[in-house]
């Protein structure tokens, strides 16, 4: 039987488990990370974007202020520390669907909810060539997208230079909260701390299922288009520029069937919202599904067991999780060292009513 023993056990090698596990490592500590790349996972499949500025009325997003000057380090960091790129600031256009929207974007004040995050125009020629809509529409900055898969590969490079990543399957029937378990039967695991980032696995984990996950299927597309342009465009679809004529398209929300199959019906719903927004036709090349870790109350999970104190949850990154991770990582790495207090709207705290043993 093989046998290991790290201070800080993480399950799951997602962007959660990823960056978790890199901001303890980063701290001096001893970081083991298990994961079953052969799981669904919604890293793999994500957009990527970030974006300071959503909804209807585009206003600053749940902590911008904190969030997004701190992502922009951390990813800027990351790509030197393992040498790869795959973080683009990039503006997000987003055209005015109808002289209605416009209209409440012309009165006065109504610029105030993203103040610092963007600007408006009123005249939609600059991309007149691109997008159907031709009233004007609003770019953000401090936005862009991040490139997942690329991200997750080079950290799995990394974890494994470091040997401190391990391609298993956690079986949750042999987790023994008194700091042991046996993954596969063959491997032995001692840990101070185990942290489970497992995405929308989590909803089986017979200790956190308590949590009010609400999670949501999503699917995108990889489509050629042939034009070059640098912007996201953003309404209703988002179209992301990946280089070579390449862009992804998406995303669609589902509450039903939550696994990682590609349906034809959010092909076509996709297809239908691309070709409302935007003039030059696409030829799909290739087409994705998974689940985001959305949560009751929008914020990510972060904590303890209620009664076992050994495990710890990092999870419920929802549709946010390139903005929400290395804050909350870097949070959830404080609380694990020093005790520094959570944040009690991320908390797993204020779901405890809802535990029962
Ligand atoms: C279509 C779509 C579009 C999206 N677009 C965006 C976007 O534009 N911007 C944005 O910020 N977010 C977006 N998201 C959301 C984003 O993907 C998530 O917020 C984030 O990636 C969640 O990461 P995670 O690490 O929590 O989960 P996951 O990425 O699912 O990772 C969980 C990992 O845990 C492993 N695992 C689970 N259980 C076990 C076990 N027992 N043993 C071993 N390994 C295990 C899995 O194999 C997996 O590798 C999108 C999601 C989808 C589906």
């Amino acid at each position: 039987m093989e046998q290991y023993s790290s201070d800080f056990v993480i399950v799951g090698q997602g962007l959660a488990g990823s960056v978790l596990a890199y901001s303890l490592w980063k701290q001096g500590q001893s970081v083991l990370v298990l994961d079953n790349p052969n799981l669904a996972s919604s890293s793999k499949v994500a957009g990527g974007i970030y974006n300071p500025v959503t909804g209807k009325k585009l206003t600053k997003t749940w902590m911008a202020d904190d969030l997004f000057p701190f992502l922009a380090d951390f990813y800027t960091e990351l790509e030197e520390v393992l040498g790869e790129s795959f973080f683009y600031p990039l503006p997000i256009y987003r055209p005015f669907s109808n002289i209605q929207i416009q209209e409440v974007f012309k009165q006065e004040g109504a610029t105030d909810g993203f103040a610092g995050f963007g600007t408006v125009d009123f005249q939609g020629d600059t991309y007149q060539e691109l997008v159907q809509y031709s009233l004007g529409g609003v770019t953000t900055n401090h936005s862009g997208w991040l490139d997942l898969p690329k991200m997750l590969k080079a950290f799995r490079t990394f974890f494994l230079e470091k040997g401190i990543l391990k391609e298993i399957q956690l079986n949750l029937d042999n987790v023994l909260p008194e700091q042991l378990v046996y993954a596969d039967n063959h491997v032995q695991i001692s840990f101070k701390k185990l942290i489970f980032c497992e995405g929308d696995h989590a909803r089986r984990n017979p200790f956190f299922n308590w949590l009010p996950f609400t999670s949501v299927k999503g699917e995108v597309l990889t489509v050629k288009i042939a034009q070059d342009f640098d912007e996201i465009i953003n309404q209703g679809v988002f179209v992301i520029p990946l280089g070579n004529q390449s862009y992804r398209v998406g995303a669609t929300y589902s509450w039903h069937a939550l696994d990682g199959v590609p349906t034809e019906s959010a092909q076509e719903e996709l297809l239908t919202k691309y070709k409302k927004l935007m003039k030059p036709p696409c030829e799909v090349v290739e087409h994705l599904a998974g689940v985001r870790p959305a949560t009751k109350d929008r914020r990510p999970f972060l904590g303890l067991h209620p009664r076992f104190s050994q495990l710890a949850i990092f999870n419920g990154l929802g549709s946010k999780g390139v903005s929400l991770a290395p804050y909350f990582a870097k949070e959830m790495a404080d609380f694990l060292l020093i005790e520094k207090e959570l944040n009690p709207e991320v908390n797993i705290n204020r779901y405890v009513s809802f535990y029962t043993e």
